[in-house]
């Protein structure tokens, strides 16, 4: 299968493990993008491990390694992300704009004495990384495949992405607070709440598939309104905006067992049915492959 998009982990904030966990996985997030001879990556959370390990049985020249934000669970698994241990490796690294501090100071933070045994400065003798800044409005292309950035609504610059073939165009938002603090019905979302999201709406509204967040219960968000992430109900309201006609759901909280997660996708579902949307929704696992044409 030469085009398609890999979700390597699905959990957001922090990795589980555990009988209750066997069936959405554990690991934090990372996506593959194989598309054509690009080859893609989003975010560096725990699940990059074994994709890393994956990719020393191939021949892959140069990887594109995008990082939509600097939180843990989205860089963790960096330093032991094989590819980066080997001297024929050429990796670019892309970061949101990091004011005051440049990124590659916050890899050397991450690769400091006190937190792992090998510096930035000893792997940058083995293969080759180059640091790059994503902007909004400045997207990067790669043969066929274009990927583009818009900021989210998360604590600390972060990034969601649209990815465009000649075929599809796909979103993709990890962490995104959608109507923050608004605990409402969605038939009547006020103008004022909404505002902040209009052109992250625009952003998105030309996509076939969109992969978003869902975190937290409606119940659960009213005492996490304000962490950055969005209710399922919130993330409808989205779906409904940019009548998208597909919805994969990933990010997933990790106090939330295979059997609330199989609640809360039917809950989804049934609020998608009650509003006469015709979009689809799945949870995403670790694991689960989608074909892009
Ligand atoms: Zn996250
Ligand atoms: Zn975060």
């Amino acid at each position: 299968m030469h085009n398609f998009i890999k979700f390597w982990g699905t959990r957001g904030s922090c990795s589980v493990s555990g009988h209750e966990y066997v069936h959405f996985g554990g690991n934090t997030p990372c996506l593959e993008i194989n598309y054509h001879n690009s080859r893609v990556i989003i975010d560096a959370g725990t699940g990059i491990h074994m994709l890393g390990k994956q990719l020393l049985h191939e021949t892959v020249d140069e990887i594109h390694l995008f990082i939509g934000h600097t939180h843990w669970d989205h860089l963790i698994g960096f330093p032991f992300f094989a590819p980066i241990y080997h001297s024929d490796a050429q990796i670019h690294i892309w970061t949101p704009p990091s004011p005051g501090r440049p990124c590659k100071d916050l890899f050397d933070d991450l690769l400091s004495p006190e937190f792992f045994p090998v510096r930035l400065s000893q792997i940058q003798g083995q293969a080759r990384i180059d640091f790059h800044t994503a902007h909004p409005n400045m997207p990067v292309t790669f043969g066929d495949l274009k990927i583009e950035f818009h900021l989210a609504c998360h604590p600390s610059t972060t990034y969601c992405f649209k990815i465009t073939t000649p075929h599809q165009t796909i979103g993709y938002v990890t962490d995104n607070e959608m109507l923050q603090h608004y605990h409402g019905p969605l038939d009547n979302v006020p103008p004022d709440i909404l505002e902040p999201h209009v052109s992250l709406i625009q952003f998105l509204s030309d996509c076939d598939l969109l992969v978003h967040e869902a975190q937290y219960t409606p119940e659960e968000y009213v005492k996490r309104a304000g962490w950055g992430h969005s209710s399922y109900r919130n993330a409808v309201a989205l779906l409904l905006q940019t009548k998208t006609p597909q919805w994969i759901v990933t990010h997933h909280d990790p106090d939330h067992s295979d059997k609330d997660l199989h609640k809360m996708h039917l809950a989804t579902k049934e609020l998608l049915k009650e509003t006469g949307s015709p979009c689809t929704v799945e949870w995403a696992h670790d694991g689960l492959v989608l074909k892009l044409k």
